[in-house]
């Protein structure tokens, strides 16, 4: 583990991290070694009448509470026992290790609140699982020290402290690579190691973060799980989303080795408080004062209740988006189709323009092709339209030219191709139409037009159109002699047109029946 552990410490050297004061590091030294009696221990204890005190102190106050009060160092030495003795100096080692203001602008307060929180809850942990209690208050309060000591080593960039003091144990941990180059669970072994710290202490240090345990001996393995659970448990009160860390915390306890029930949790996490603010007391730290977790847990029921509006006020802020979506495309639809009109329609009379005419009857021409059946087309040209123009102004001769088109989509069906092709000059292709249907088709629109009542309030306007048509009924192999057969389908309906105008206007002319294809 120590090489392991060593190879990843890029940046950090053990010279960098803090040292144990003298006494507490010989007691902790003196614990772990059979040679040394109590009585030795005793010695070395008291050989620190400030450690001694501190430790008469702990054992004494409430939350450490052993059955009889303890009056002596050689007493301490008795009633505590090496192991609990050892932890507690381990506690004022590493507490003196780092003096208040050796790291400019870290906030030492929240550190030492936060370690208070693990240490607190490790203990009660430790408790339920029946292990030692002080050992698992000390395993709590130093699992995280490796943060302060790689702040220690590098308090430049103490800045970071804030934010990542917010995050989730998993989170801040991988910050820790990002900013250090190394994590805390990594620099907190060095430390032990350096120390020369038990095993039941280092092995949590370094595994509290492991995502398995299988390296770790069984004896140690609850005390690695105790340390996870109390890093959570500070989440519970320090993070800013107190809800998810609770909802880890319940169900990580709930689960064996713990096997706690939610009510049992709940009371652990109430007891965390008031015990961070006597054991702060008892350790000679400052902390600030701590909210209950009744408080806690309306913030958190607070934040949730926001998170459920921010999470309504979402869907409506998507719905809108979607809205928006859905306007934008209703605007390119219109956009597209108003280009569509553009392109094919003309914007007077909103009939098909000349191109539109074209493309629509070749690919008519293509399919009667295919079907055998005929076709028929016309063009219509408006007789003596200039004098319209000339008596009502051309304005008047476009609201003529307008009821015309209106006429001709009344007068015919919705399949027929109706353009205008020139000024005053449309056409019409009638699909699957012969040349009987087709000369009814052109009487009947000739006669609605004769009849259209143009008057203007002052003057009588009658217009009156001369239609030439011709029918086909042929075939065609391909597109270019499609194009072919529409141009001579369109001079001889024009041809058949001028025939009607020599002939007096106001009149259908139909071409010869063209059975031929195009190429003829
Ligand atoms: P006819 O065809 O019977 O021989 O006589 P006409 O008066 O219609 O003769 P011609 O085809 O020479 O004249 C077409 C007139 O149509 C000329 C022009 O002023 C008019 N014209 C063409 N395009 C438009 C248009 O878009 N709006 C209006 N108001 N007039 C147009
Ligand atoms: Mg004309
Ligand atoms: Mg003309």
């Amino acid at each position: 583990m120590t090489s392991d552990a060593q190879k990843d410490i890029s940046q950090i050297k053990p010279a960098d991290l803090p040292a144990p004061p003298q006494t507490a590091a010989r007691i902790v030294q003196a614990c772990g070694d059979p040679e040394v009696g109590s009585t030795r221990l005793a010695k070395i204890v008291a050989a620190d009448p400030v450690l001694t005190a501190e430790i008469l102190r702990t054992v004494n106050s409430a939350f450490f509470g052993f059955k009889r009060k303890v009056t002596s160092a050689q007493d301490a030495v008795t009633v505590l026992g090496n192991r609990s003795l050892r932890s507690i100096a381990l506690c004022f080692a590493v507490r003196d290790s780092v003096r208040p203001n050796a790291i400019p602008g870290l906030d030492m307060v929240s550190y030492w609140e936060d370690a208070l929180r693990r240490g607190v809850a490790a203990r009660l942990l430790g408790q339920k699982l029946k292990l030692d209690p002080e050992e698992a208050f000390t395993v709590g309060l130093l699992q995280d020290f490796g943060v302060l000591a790689m702040f220690f080593a590098k308090p430049e960039k103490a800045s970071h402290w804030k934010t990542m003091r917010s995050m989730y144990p998993e989170e801040r941990r991988e910050r820790e690579r990002e900013i250090f180059g190394v994590t805390h669970d990594r620099i907190g072994l060095l430390l032990a190691r350096t120390w020369a710290l038990p095993e039941e202490i280092a092995v949590p240090i370094a595994y509290h973060h492991a995502s398995s345990l299988a390296k770790v001996p069984l004896y140690l393995r609850q005390m690695c799980k105790i340390a996870t659970a109390a890093d959570w448990v500070c989440s519970v009160f320090g993070s800013p989303d107190k809800r998810k860390a609770l909802d880890r915390v319940r169900a990580y306890l709930v689960k064996p080795p713990f096997s706690m029930s939610l009510k049992r949790v709940d009371d652990l996490l109430t007891s965390i408080p008031p015990a961070v603010e006597e054991v702060a007391t008892t350790l000679g730290l400052r902390v600030e004062e701590q909210a209950t977790f009744q408080e806690v847990l309306q913030d958190a029921n607070r934040k949730l209740a926001q998170e459920t509006m921010s999470y309504q006020e979402l869907t409506w802020a998507l719905e809108q988006a979607l809205g928006e979506k859905e306007r934008l495309a209703q605007e390119l639809r219109e956009a597209n189709s108003r280009l569509e009109q553009l392109a094919y329609y003309d914007p007077l009379t909103n009939l098909a323009n000349r191109r539109r005419f074209l493309e629509a009857s070749l690919s008519e021409i293509l399919r009667h092709s295919r079907s055998g059946k005929a076709l028929s087309l016309i063009v219509l040209d408006l007789d003596h339209f200039k004098r319209i123009n000339d008596s009502f102004g051309h304005p008047f001769g476009d609201a003529v030219l307008q009821a015309v088109a209106r006429t001709m989509q009344r007068v015919h069906r919705t399949i027929d191709i109706k353009a205008r092709i020139g000024g005053e000059e449309m056409c019409v292709l009638f699909p699957e139409t012969d040349m009987d249907q087709g000369k009814r088709g052109a009487e009947r629109l000739r006669v609605a037009l004769e009849n259209q009542d143009l008057s203007t309030p002052t003057h009588p306007v009658k217009v009156t159109a001369s239609i030439g048509g011709v029918t086909w009924n042929g075939n065609v192999a391909n597109p270019r002699e499609a194009g072919k057969l529409l141009k001579k389908l369109m001079d001889t309906a024009d041809a058949a047109l001028y025939t009607a105008k020599n002939a007096g206007r106001n009149q259908v002319v139909w071409a010869e029946n063209l059975v031929d294809s195009g190429e003829s």
